[in-house]
């Protein structure tokens, strides 16, 4: 992966972001995505935030060799406090990090107004969609994509948010994705089959413990019940 050719996950992630946006890229490692989106002329401006200084330094680095210092600003700071008002930001990248974590930037960002509720929202959580699920629709964010793809033998999830009348999600929607439901490909189909496969081997041991972690049982019997109903 280089900024001229992304990873197939990270070009689909800056598939969803809007034509001529003004591009907030959060946990930006290389810059990579910024400098592809701006070498393609997707994007009109970029801020890509990193919280630590080597990757901090490696996206100065590479937006410096490929002549974008004026439209690509690098900034060493925590989540979303990459943000200033006059950037006038109207999409956010966060990729490449779990779905708490995401949430934990999403939520301290929201609380130190570094978001207006207009941005468009782009996460690729690796782990913890659900809990990022929840976050949004708490929010009074509305899911209006979602994508599921495999790459080097991974599984990643793509979701896409905007800020728009609210809309409730059934508990399976969280779990599994509104969208990815709605689809079903066969990523989705694979990745369930293996979630499957694995909560039942986890149950299992659960079973066997002498003192029985109740609630956690219940928990995945449930989470069993709706994955067998949607591979059915
Ligand atoms: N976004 C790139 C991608 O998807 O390929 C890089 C992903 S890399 C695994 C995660 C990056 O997020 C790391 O460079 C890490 O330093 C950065 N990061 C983690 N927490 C962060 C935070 N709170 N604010 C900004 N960057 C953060």
């Amino acid at each position: 992966m280089n900024e001229q050719e992304l990873s197939r996950r990270l070009a689909r992630v800056g598939s969803h972001v809007p034509q001529d946006a003004r591009l907030a890229d959060i946990g930006s490692d290389h810059a990579y995505l910024p400098v592809a989106l701006m070498l393609k002329n997707k994007i009109t401006f970029a801020v890509a935030g990193e919280v630590v200084r080597g990757p901090f330094q490696s996206a100065e680095k590479q937006v410096r060799k490929s002549g974008l210092t004026d439209r690509i600003v690098v900034r060493l700071a925590d989540g979303l406090e990459a943000i200033e008002v006059n950037d006038e930001i109207n999409a956010i990248t966060i990729a490449g990090m779990g779905g708490t974590l995401i949430r934990s930037i999403l939520e301290s960002g929201k609380n130190n107004g570094r978001m207006n509720g207009t941005e468009r929202l782009i996460l690729q959580p690796n782990i913890g969609e659900k809990t990022l699920r929840e976050w949004l629709a708490q929010n009074d964010y509305a899911i209006i994509e979602e994508e599921i793809l495999e790459e080097n033998k991974k599984t990643y999830e793509i979701i896409v948010a905007e800020k728009q009348k609210p809309t409730t999600y059934t508990e399976q929607e969280l779990f599994f994705g509104p969208k990815l439901l709605e689809e079903k490909n066969e990523v989705f189909f694979q990745k369930w089959q293996r979630e499957l496969t694995a909560k039942e081997r986890v149950l299992s041991q659960l079973e066997k413990a002498e003192e029985k972690p109740l609630e956690k049982v219940e928990e995945i019997k449930m989470q069993l019940a709706w994955i067998k109903e949607v591979l059915a």
